[in-house]
């Protein structure tokens, strides 16, 4: 069997864009260009870049939510890339989701009894009374009173019903869970508490977190190894104490600059990376960060560059980088 849990192999994801009269495909967006990705079991790979960098379409293709096209996702070593829906139904208990939005993730309708069992009923799992009684048990373990059974998701505060989602995402004890950015719209003092919730939930059920955020700093204590990504690939990718003590890309150095420091008397130089990320439809040729990176030379506008283990780094840790600079 693979060490592996889940192993990306340069998967690519690329939707089509239609136009015109006719609705002709007139060009594609490159949502995800090539990434692989090894994820060993119980651990936590944080995948982080700023909006619209791809890493949300991955963590969805990872669980087979989107088609590939190109590439394969091993699952404990079983290509799942191509399989058909009635195949991945019994694999799908074992991969969930937790979503960034608790408010629109949770189905306003149902009680929150009914959000829990749901999950359970669809994978047959015991009888009406077992259900009742994991209902509870899983409320417990999120640290949400048994009594809110009854409830309806409008009755809780923002980081309460990300508990409860994060219940729904345990209730079938899965091997894998993406995060999709579970955390950024919660206030910085539930954000705490969250990431403790699911560090315990981590050690207590060997889970393993495919982790999505777009702030550094979010990731920095959950995380093994991170995975920094811009406009549709991986920039550098290092364990998580390597990224944050000597980062190599430039894009990684400017996310860091942007952690706030909480010493007043300590000033930080920030790197501050001008205009947006360039869109996905057309992506810069060479180095795609060529257009922002504050160091970018000549070669960068032709060459792309490829991410592969630092010259500098050590040879026993894996620290891969795609930058001109760093690997020349
Ligand atoms: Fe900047 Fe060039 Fe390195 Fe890209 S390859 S990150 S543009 S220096």
């Amino acid at each position: 069997m693979s060490d592996y849990l889940l192993e990306a192999r340069n998967i690519k994801i690329h939707f089509p864009v239609y136009g015109g009269i006719f609705r002709r495909k007139v060009g594609k967006v490159y949502a995800v260009d090539g990434v692989s990705l090894k994820v060993k079991k119980s651990e936590t790979i944080g995948l982080v870049g700023e909006s619209g960098c791809g890493k949300t379409t991955i963590g969805r293709a990872l669980l087979k939510l989107y088609n590939l096209t190109e590439g394969n996702v091993l699952f404990e070593g079983e290509d799942i890339s191509r399989l058909s829906d009635k195949k991945m139904r019994p694999l799908r208990r074992n991969m969930q989701m937790i979503f960034q939005d608790p408010f629109e993730s949770l189905d306003a309708r149902q009680t929150i009894g009914d959000i829990l069992e749901e999950p359970l009923i669809i994978h047959k799992f015991g009888s009406l009374q077992s259900r009742r009684k994991e209902v509870l048990n899983l409320l417990s373990r999120v640290g949400i009173p048994q009594s809110a059974v009854n409830r309806f998701p409008h009755e809780f505060s923002g980081g309460q019903r990300q508990r409860i989602g994060i219940a729904r995402s345990i209730a079938l004890k899965p091997k894998l869970i993406v995060c999709d950015e579970p955390v950024s719209a919660l206030d910085v003092s539930i954000q705490s508490q969250i990431l403790n919730l699911l560090l315990d939930l981590q050690s207590e059920m060997n889970l393993t977190y495919i982790f999505i955020a777009h702030d550094l700093a979010v990731v920095k204590h959950i995380s093994d190894n991170i995975a920094v990504m811009y406009l549709g690939k991986i920039v550098e990718y290092a364990d998580a104490d390597a990224t944050y003590e000597n980062p190599l890309h430039p894009y990684t150095k400017a996310l860091i600059s942007a952690i706030p420091v909480p010493d007043p008397f300590v000033k930080n130089k920030r790197t501050i990376l001008y205009g947006d990320v360039p869109s996905p439809l057309n992506p810069p040729s060479g180095c795609r960060f060529h257009t922002r990176c504050p160091v970018a030379f000549d070669r960068c506008r032709i060459d792309e560059p490829e991410l592969k283990q630092v010259a500098a780094g050590s040879e026993v840790k894996e620290h891969l980088a795609a930058c001109h600079l760093v690997n020349s």
